[in-house]
């Protein structure tokens, strides 16, 4: 008997948690925080619908912690295995789920300052010493290769282009009940982006459980490295500076990697002067540059030549505070710090003193959530609240777009098209309109009815 239960990311992008039941055999794959919304976030502190203690097995399709941030809690309550995921993931988790913790740590000691009640303190849902504890079950496994786990099940991880190490994982399950192929798409990315691999073809399988974040639009066609070079190009002719609030994995080096071609292409002075300030961003760099089997074969090769694709030889990179407090004098170039939504972190040291300078450009490279202070600068703002006091916004303000991470409805349908269909498909990971609009098009396109899972169902496969 196979069973399939959704813990997470079913009519939501968070929280993904699916349980697999195979002859006795229990896996989790991936292991999410719920992210947005209260009566989400809720469910992370909630008894979970699944006995952790029970699990033979817990695999993660990649590391952001919509997909692994709820690992410390599977730890706290009771699952003392192992944990797999690829080489990059593993690396990516060892810095972001301490950093998630000690984030937890940090708002529930600002809570506490704000509440008058000492009945109730607010607590962390856990702290940055059992993240780093619960870090030694990962377990790195390489791309393409079948890892046999249990006398009845094997895995086998393929790129999935969405974020360093990213991976959509495929489960042959054998034995009692015949041999069956279930396919977790992970999240996956876009083609021909510079820096990771593309997305794997689609391997066959039985079901399938694929994402919908985006299956209500296509992507528009941008051109995010032109606009780049404008921006960057008229702000520093102004003698301003382009502060850009970036995520620490992922778009940093996404946005170093277009400014070095630029560079390179002489369409940017190569005396442009750019700078990271972010300690997280700097590690993820690290990480980025020692895996390159998670690389896409450009980047390869250019490091194998000898090149610098990130621009790592002039770029300074501000770890400490005295090298983040230094760039309060700098009178012109390109500062890329975190947090992207600008919600925390040494960018709003950054935005603090440079907002009210119109010589200042705030550049936006991702999506900027409803409530945030990005999303407010994004919409004109004329002042923002920044450590208690009011910033007058007088710096322009813009946005690139066509740098999302996920692929869009169409390159879905083009991933499934030309291969077996799948006896079943699962649409999860995405918001309920987006999902209702995919599970349409791929009607539409490809004629394929599809399942939109609710959270806690089970289905037998
Ligand atoms: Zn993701």
């Amino acid at each position: 008997m196979t069973r399939l239960s959704f813990y997470g990311a079913a009519g939501t992008v968070t929280g993904s948690k699916y349980l697999l039941e195979h002859n006795g055999f229990r896996m989790l794959v991936d292991c999410g925080l719920f992210q947005g919304l209260k009566n989400l976030r809720q469910r992370n502190r909630a008894k979970p619908p699944f006995e952790p203690a029970k699990l033979d097995l817990t695999i993660l399709t990649h590391a952001h912690l919509d997909h692994t941030g709820y690992l410390p809690v599977l730890g706290l309550r009771g699952y003392d295995g192992r944990v797999l995921a690829t080489d990059a993931t593993c690396d990516l988790c060892s810095v972001l789920l301490p950093d998630s913790g000690h984030i937890q740590e940090e708002d529930a000691r600002w809570a506490n300052k704000r509440r008058y009640s000492k009945h109730d303190p607010a607590t962390p849902l856990y702290t940055e010493e059992q993240a780093r504890r619960c870090l030694t079950t990962l377990r790195p496994v390489p791309f393409d290769k079948t890892i046999e786990v249990h006398d009845d099940v094997a895995l086998r991880f393929y790129p999935a282009g969405h974020i360093l190490g990213a991976s959509m994982i495929k489960v042959t399950l054998g034995g009692k009940g015949g041999e069956k192929t279930i396919l977790f798409s992970g999240d996956l990315g876009r083609c021909a982006r510079p820096i990771l691999p593309d997305p794997a073809p689609m391997p066959e399988c039985d079901h399938l459980l694929v994402e919908s974040t985006y299956g209500d639009r296509d992507h528009r066609e941008e051109d995010p490295v032109g606009e780049l070079a404008d921006i960057v190009r008229q702000t520093t002719d102004g003698r301003g500076c382009v502060l850009i609030p970036a995520f620490a994995v992922g778009r940093t080096q996404s946005i170093l990697y277009m400014l070095r071609e630029l560079m390179r292409e002489g369409r940017l002075g190569r005396d442009l002067p750019i700078y990271v300030d972010s300690p997280m961003a700097i590690h993820a760099i690290r990480i980025f540059m020692r895996h390159d089997e998670a690389q896409d074969r450009e980047m390869r090769t250019l490091v194998a030549h000898g090149g610098d694709p990130l621009g790592l030889r002039t770029v300074r990179l501000c770890a400490t505070v005295d090298q983040s407090k230094a760039l309060n004098d700098i009178k012109t170039g390109v500062i890329i710090s975190a947090s992207g939504m600008a919600t925390g972190g040494r960018i709003l040291h950054h935005l603090k003193r440079r907002l009210p300078d119109p010589k200042t450009c705030v550049l936006f490279a991702g999506y900027q959530a409803v409530g945030t202070r990005g999303r407010h600068l994004q919409e004109g703002a004329d002042t923002v609240r920044i450590h208690g006091e009011e910033v007058p916004v007088r710096a322009r303000v813009e946005v690139l777009a066509g740098l999302s991470a996920h692929t869009d409805r169409r390159g879905i349908v083009s991933w499934l098209k030309d291969r077996k269909k799948p006896s079943s498909i699962h649409l999860v990971h995405g918001d309920p309109d987006a999902r209702t609009a995919m599970a349409g098009y791929v009607k539409a396109k490809l004629g394929y009815d599809t399942h939109q899972p609710d959270y806690r169902e089970t289905v037998e496969l």
